[in-house]
């Protein structure tokens, strides 16, 4: 059977002696990594000085990893500068925040074909690639002028802009039509889709209309969602365990009342700042909820090297500090915040204990903390999830109290609105959600990606899926497909 190559930015290797969390890519690769003869290929995280960079293969667990180091050069350009600094906010809608210089966009480019030249030393014709986020647009590319003609997929992690913005980002025209190199390009919701669609027609002259195939030169090139998901069950049995920990008792015992959780990386995206202005409303609304609710706001730090995350800590320190000034008492802490990362357990316990999950970014692809906040709930008194209305998150989930983060009273509201109710409308809401996640298993994520990669069905034996079958699209739950608008194109493509 042929080998599944999966390269990303970041890999890592487990390591039993350091006990290393599972990162969130590892956790959704769960099952591909197990069912199939797999290499993962990326950045190992260590940078060297120039000249003393390594590439390693090590074997761990059933998987090649091959492991390559970046110079300090690399890591400026490429990681720190160009995904960081541009894509990042760029594909989160966050025009004013994009740092672009020409040195850094070339250092992009560079390490993507250092990991084309690495993949291609390993590389058999018949081996599946499958390339992960937006560290790395242009590796198909890369790959193809290398005279490579395998199956190479690529999913985007992150959201997609429509044009209007993309086309605001310096030499865009070098990076997004370069994805028309893929075989299957998969975003996470039919709106990113949309976007990408959108992209095409006005940048690249394709017309809209087959659904999600593209013709390109001789091959053909799809287009679909893939939303990433959670391993529900296994999350909700984690939650019920957790809960009885010692750890969650004694925060149980500290809060007077309910309490109400965010859980974000310390990033611009999740909205943090406009959240804590949200809660500050909700206080001043609602002075009869005083000593009564305590908000908990876990935000390990992240990326703390560039400028726009050190100020908005800054920010957020400077409200937290006045939110517990304000409305604090010797007995009573609002607002509990707190930087330091938590294992899954422990998060697993707090969802459960929490009333409230308070989810409300400004914009993201996906978000995981949504869902793993409805699967840890009790089913018969389970919490409310606040949820913002610009993650891919809520097209699967519009039985959340689905707020606009941008506008801070409705925000009040709704911690409110979620606080006061009743028990009959928070288990018919949280049984909506629930069967949601199910439809959607991270366990089948992988296969789905990779069956509509190869048009072969990838879950068992590799029985095919004629041309005809697979082309109403794209395999997804059918909670989404309904929901799915699909577009279309056809016109062969002269590529950039
Ligand atoms: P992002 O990928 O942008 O960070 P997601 O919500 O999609 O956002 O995923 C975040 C993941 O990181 C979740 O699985 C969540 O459980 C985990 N996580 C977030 N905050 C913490 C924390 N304080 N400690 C440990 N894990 C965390």
């Amino acid at each position: 059977m042929a080998r599944v190559f999966i390269i990303s930015n970041r890999v890592a290797v487990p390591n039993p002696d350091r006990g290393v969390h599972a990162g969130g890519l590892e956790v959704a690769l769960k099952a591909t990594l197990r069912r199939h003869d797999c290499v993962w290929l990326g950045w190992s995280g260590e940078v060297k000085p120039e000249g003393e960079t390594q590439t390693r293969t090590v074997e761990a667990g059933g998987v090649t990893y091959i492991v390559t180091d970046l110079t300090e050069e690399d890591y400026e350009e490429y990681y720190n500068g160009f995904a960081n600094r541009v894509l990042w906010p760029i594909l989160h809608y966050r025009l004013d925040l994009a740092e672009f210089t020409r040195r850094d966009l070339t250092g992009y480019l560079r390490v993507n074909e250092h990991f084309a030249a690495e993949l291609d030393n390993v590389l058999e014709p018949d081996d599946l690639v499958w390339v992960h986020d937006y560290h790395l647009l242009p590796l198909a590319k890369a790959l193809r002028q290398r005279g490579r003609h395998n199956r190479i997929g690529f999913f985007l992690h992150i959201p997609m802009p429509p044009p209007e913005i993309l086309t605001a980002m310096p030499n865009h025209e070098r990076l997004i039509p370069a994805l028309l190199h893929y075989d299957l390009v998969g975003f996470q919701t039919d709106g990113d889709s949309q976007n990408f669609a959108r992209y095409l027609a006005s940048e690249c002259g394709m017309p809209a209309h087959i659904p999600r195939r593209i013709g390109v030169d001789d091959r053909t090139m799809r287009v679909g969602a893939f939303p990433v998901g959670i391993e529900t069950r296994e999350f909700t049995r984690r939650a019920r365990r957790a809960v009885r920990s010692e750890f969650v008792r004694s925060v149980r015992a500290s809060v007077p009342g309910a309490l109400m959780l965010g859980v974000d990386r310390l990033d611009y995206t999740k909205g943090i700042t406009l959240r804590l202005d949200a809660f500050e409303r909700f206080l001043m609304a609602n002075p009869k909820w005083h000593g009564k609710v305590s908000f908990a706001q876990i935000t390990p730090k992240s990326r703390s090297a560039i400028h726009e995350y050190a100020q908005m800590e800054r920010e957020i320190d400077t409200a937290a500090g006045r939110i517990n000034g304000t409305y604090g008492d010797v007995s009573w802490t609002p607002l509990r915040y707190v930087n330091r990362p938590y294992t899954r357990t422990a998060l697993a316990g707090l969802y459960r204990l929490a009333r409230v999950g308070i989810v409300t970014p400004l914009r993201d692809g996906m978000n995981l903390v949504a869902k793993e906040y409805v699967a840890a709930q009790d089913s018969t008194d389970p919490g409310v999830l606040i949820l913002s209305r610009f993650v891919g998150a809520a097209a699967e989930f519009e039985d959340a109290l689905i707020v606009n983060p941008y506008d801070p009273e409705a925000v009040g509201a709704a911690i409110c609105r979620a606080l006061e109710m009743p028990l009959e409308e928070r288990v018919e809401r949280h049984r909506k959600l629930y069967e949601a996640l199910c439809d959607n298993d991270i366990r089948h994520w992988g296969d789905r990606f990779l069956t509509e990669l190869t048009g072969y069905d990838m879950t068992g034996s590799l029985r095919p899926n004629s041309p005809r079958e697979a082309s109403g699209g794209i395999s997804v739950p059918a909670r989404i497909r309904r929901r799915s608008a699909g577009f279309s194109m056809t016109a062969s493509h002269h590529h950039s």
